[in-house]
Parts: C-alpha cells; sequence; structure tokens
C-alpha cells in the first residue's frame, strides 16, 4: 500500500466495515472476546488522559483539540468535565455517531463541538491538542509531518498515543496475535518511541508525563509534551 493511499483507505474505512467494527468496540454491547479486551485496553487510556486532567485542576474552561475524535470517547467525558472541545474526525460516519452520543449523555451543550476534517486540515490554536491512537493510521515516514502540524496547533501541551514498536510486539504481529484476523482492519503502523520523542522534542515540547496500557490485545504508549 502506498503512503498516498493510505490516508484515502482509512477514511473509507472508517465511513464503512471500520466505523460498524469501531463503533461497537467503543461502546457497551456485546462484543467477541479480542473486541472486548481491546475496548477494555482503550477505556484505560482514555481514563489515563482524564485523570491527568484533571489532576492539574483547570479543566473547567480549558480549550482542547480533540484530533481524530472517533465516536467521542474522549470529548464527551472532557466536555461534561466544563472544557471546551473541539472535536473532530476524517470520518463522517464517526463524527455522527460522536455526536449521537454527545446529545444522548449531555444534551444540548455548547462547549462541545465536531467537525468532519482530517489532522492536516485543523487549524486555529488551543491549550492542549490531544490525539489518541490515530498515529496508528501513519507510516513513519508521514508521523513527524502529523506530529508537527499537531504540535503548531498546540499553545501549551499535546498529547499523543501510539503503538510503541518493540520486539516483542513486532514479534507478536508476525506470528498475527496482534490485530488478528485478516481484513479486520488496515495496515497497522507501530512506531519507535525514541522516533516520536524527537519529533516532539524538534517541535520545542519536552515529555513530562508517560503512561503504558497493555491488555492481551491492545497496546498504547500515552505521551504528555508540554511546550517548553
Ligand atoms: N481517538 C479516538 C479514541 O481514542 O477514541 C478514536 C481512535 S480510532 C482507533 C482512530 C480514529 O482516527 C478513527 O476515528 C479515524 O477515522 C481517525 N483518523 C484516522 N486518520 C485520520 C486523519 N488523517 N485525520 C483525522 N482522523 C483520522
Amino acid at each position: 500500500m502506498n503512503t498516498v493511499n493510505d490516508k484515502a483507505i482509512v477514511k473509507d474505512y472508517f465511513n464503512a466495515t471500520g466505523f460498524d467494527r469501531w463503533r461497537r468496540i467503543y461502546g457497551d454491547g456485546e462484543v467477541n472476546r479480542v473486541q472486548q479486551d481491546i475496548r477494555i485496553g482503550h477505556q484505560q487510556t482514555v481514563d489515563k488522559v482524564i485523570s491527568w486532567l484533571e489532576a492539574d485542576g483547570n479543566l473547567s474552561g480549558l480549550s482542547i483539540c480533540d484530533a481524530g475524535c472517533g465516536v467521542g470517547s474522549l470529548s464527551i467525558p472532557l466536555a461534561k468535565a466544563s472544557a471546551i472541545v473541539f472535536a473532530s474526525d476524517i470520518s463522517q460516519k464517526m463524527v455522527g455517531e460522536a455526536q449521537v452520543r454527545a446529545k444522548e449523555s449531555l444534551g444540548n451543550t455548547d462547549n462541545l463541538s465536531f467537525m468532519v476534517k482530517d489532522l492536516e486540515g485543523l487549524g486555529g490554536s488551543y491549550h492542549t491538542v490531544i490525539c489518541l491512537d490515530v498515529l496508528i493510521h501513519y507510516p513513519q515516514d508521514k508521523a513527524a509531518e502529523m506530529i508537527t502540524h499537531l504540535a503548531s496547533l498546540a499553545e501549551s501541551r499535546l498529547i499523543l498515543s501510539f503503538a510503541p514498536k518493540t520486539l516483542l510486539l513486532t514479534a507478536l504481529k508476525k506470528i498475527g496475535e496482534f490485530f488478528p484476523g485478516p481484513s479486520k482492519t488496515t495496515r497497522a503502523y507501530q512506531h519507535r518511541e525514541a522516533d516520536i520523542v524527537n519529533i516532539l522534542v524538534n517541535n520545542g515540547f519536552s515529555i513530562q508525563r508517560q503512561e503504558m496500557t497493555s491488555t492481551r490485545f491492545y497496546y498504547s504508549r500515552l505521551l504528555e509534551a508540554i511546550r517548553n
């Protein structure tokens, strides 16, 4: 798959089979064993971000860009905590589902807005930019460009998560235990932590907090980078 087409493939996927699959994983209905495991792992990542932000004690009124917001798993609780949330995703179906969920859980609210937009098209300036589990769709040679763009939108902080490229995960992927099953997902890219940290440092940020979430099928490294 060439990198030029990756984005179009990802967009189509999250507007079709990927939408059905991830809407269920990021929901509370019945799912299979692997999906349940991924659901639990992902929720842990979301909870860790929320606990960092709550610990800072300034969440109310804070402007936050949730880039690649999916079905709103992070945006909705952040809006509930009175942050001013600008959520966006490349997939119109994911954004549509996020809007339905936001309405169900928050009613009409003016501190959460949604846009169908890819990351590279985002503008504006936000105290905090958050991008969870989206780098998995970016090959290494596109990651620097993507992170540099998000960094340019972040006044103070950029929070990112990615599947770390470790020997263990590379081996698991080879024997098919990681992202199991044929064509259940798009191509998944892991990233070396040192590469991601370098990109952040080159953009004038330093790492403040970090976390790792691993379940059987879900692996996500979470970094909080603060503008120097
Ligand atoms: N961040 C959300 C979360 O953690 O709940 C969703 C994670 S989901 C694995 C990946 C999301 O990234 C999908 O909703 C997908 O449509 C979105 N996405 C992928 N590539 C994107 C891009 N270039 N720009 C914006 N969104 C993108």
